[in-house]
């Protein structure tokens, strides 16, 4: 049992660790020291990036900047990467990022929370799909890749461009949608636009309306959809499953996410798929001190799928049992809905809403999801001080 003043340590400002920062910056214990590792300076909040891809929000509108939000938390901020996690020294290692000189090679903690979200693992794409690490423009990390998007602006600007989004999950459908009305907006001639889907359908973890309606606005927009498996990318091409391939400027890679590479090894309880493994408190299986929520963490007893509404719905029950830890207290079980509200974006203007078996779509679903998600963003964006 540790006396005195405790460390807690957040890695990662993901969904769940920004409300957190909200709570301590309420009320922080004072026998409680607080260090946030995480690599920028704000939060990209993913749901927004297709608005931002479409041209519809800025790139500081889709960024909450942390810097406020630490300090109000009475918190320490180090600019870095998690790499590798000591259980038994309960150290973590990192490298600096941003050009941190001042960054230590590891931080101590009592209790620590893990919300680094999810990644694209470069070795296991290469694996299985050779050449997408080094040709295709990849989601992951999201704060790149919304870096890298004014490129294919320029490139288009000079050309007309073939743009192919490997992945017909949520972000790449909202993505294809999004770059197409972008580059037509500017009155880009000649862009085509392919969704390659890995096999099936688009959307095929919707309700069978859901799919519908999305083929019917793909089809509306020009979208050509290749149901087939990208086996590969080359300059200027991609391989398909078929043996055939397609001519691509800009291949944009949206595929299913990979859990963090410096978990596996740790000795923390894991996943099949090696995410960090959680019970009804999101606290570890394998180390009680230990907690992790949003896209890093697999509830053990209701695995639900990674999005950012779960991630989302995690942050009060993880703010809650980092503070009963911390204070000795009895954790509180929380259960994740088994339906929640899923608004998919068809470029800016339109969207379709789901919720279990019920769909419906138009522009004022749009501007519901645009009022959700700049009311989160305003909830944590507080004034730099
Ligand atoms: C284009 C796109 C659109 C999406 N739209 C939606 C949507 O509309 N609705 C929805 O529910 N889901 C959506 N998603 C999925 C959603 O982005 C994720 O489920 C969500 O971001 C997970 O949140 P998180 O808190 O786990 O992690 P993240 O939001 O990914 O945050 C992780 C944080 O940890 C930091 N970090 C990463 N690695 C490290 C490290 N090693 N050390 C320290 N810090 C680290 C990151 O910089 C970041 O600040 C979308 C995804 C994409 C790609």
């Amino acid at each position: 049992m540790h006396h005195g003043i405790k460390k807690l340590l957040l890695l990662g400002v993901g969904h769940a660790h920004v409300q957190v920062l909200a709570q301590l910056a309420r009320h922080r214990p004072a026998d409680l020291d607080v260090t946030v590792l995480t690599p920028y300076p704000f939060q990209t909040y993913s749901g927004m990036v297709p608005g931002l891809v479409a041209g519809r929000y800025s790139a500081s509108e889709c960024q909450i900047p942390l810097e406020p939000l630490v300090k109000a938390a009475g918190a320490r901020w180090v600019q870095g990467r998690c790499t590798g996690l000591d259980l038994a020294q309960q150290t973590v290692q990192l490298d600096a990022a941003g050009g941190n000189k001042a960054a230590p090679a590891s931080l101590p903690y009592h209790l620590l929370s893990i919300d680094t979200g999810a990644i694209i693992d470069r070795q296991r794409l290469e694996a299985d799909m050779p050449g997408a690490a080094a040709h295709a423009l990849i989601v992951r990390p999201i704060e790149s890749f919304a870096a890298l998007w004014p490129q294919v602006l320029e490139l288009a600007q000079k050309q007309a461009v073939s743009l192919a989004v490997i992945g017909s999950g949520a972000a790449g459908i909202e993505l294809v949608f999004a770059a197409e009305q972008c580059l037509r907006r500017q009155g880009l001639p000649g862009a085509s636009f392919t969704l390659i889907t890995g096999g099936g359908d688009p959307a095929a973890n919707y309700p069978e309306g859901v799919r519908r309606r999305v083929l019917r606005q793909l089809k509306r927009r020009g979208i050509t959809v290749l149901r087939e498996v990208c086996t590969g990318v080359d300059k200027g091409l991609v391989q398909l499953g078929s043996g055939a391939s397609l001519a691509c400027d800009v291949p944009i890679l949206a595929i299913g996410t990979h859990a963090p590479v410096w978990l596996q090894g740790s000795g923390l309880a894991l996943s099949e798929s090696g995410h960090v493994l959680v019970n009804a408190c999101q606290q570890s299986s394998s180390h009680p001190n230990v907690f992790a929520a949003g896209d890093v963490a697999s509830r053990a007893d209701t695995p639900h799928p990674k999005s950012g509404v779960y991630a989302v719905r995690a942050g009060p029950p993880l703010t809650h049992n980092l503070m009963a830890a911390h204070q000795g207290q009895p954790l509180k079980a929380w259960h994740p809905p088994q339906r929640t509200l899923n608004l998919l974006s068809c470029g800016a203007g339109h969207a379709i809403a789901s919720w279990g078996p019920l769909h419906t779509e138009g522009a004022w679903v749009w501007r519901w999801k645009d009022r959700i998600d700049r009311a989160f963003m305003a909830r944590y964006t507080l004034p730099a001080a």
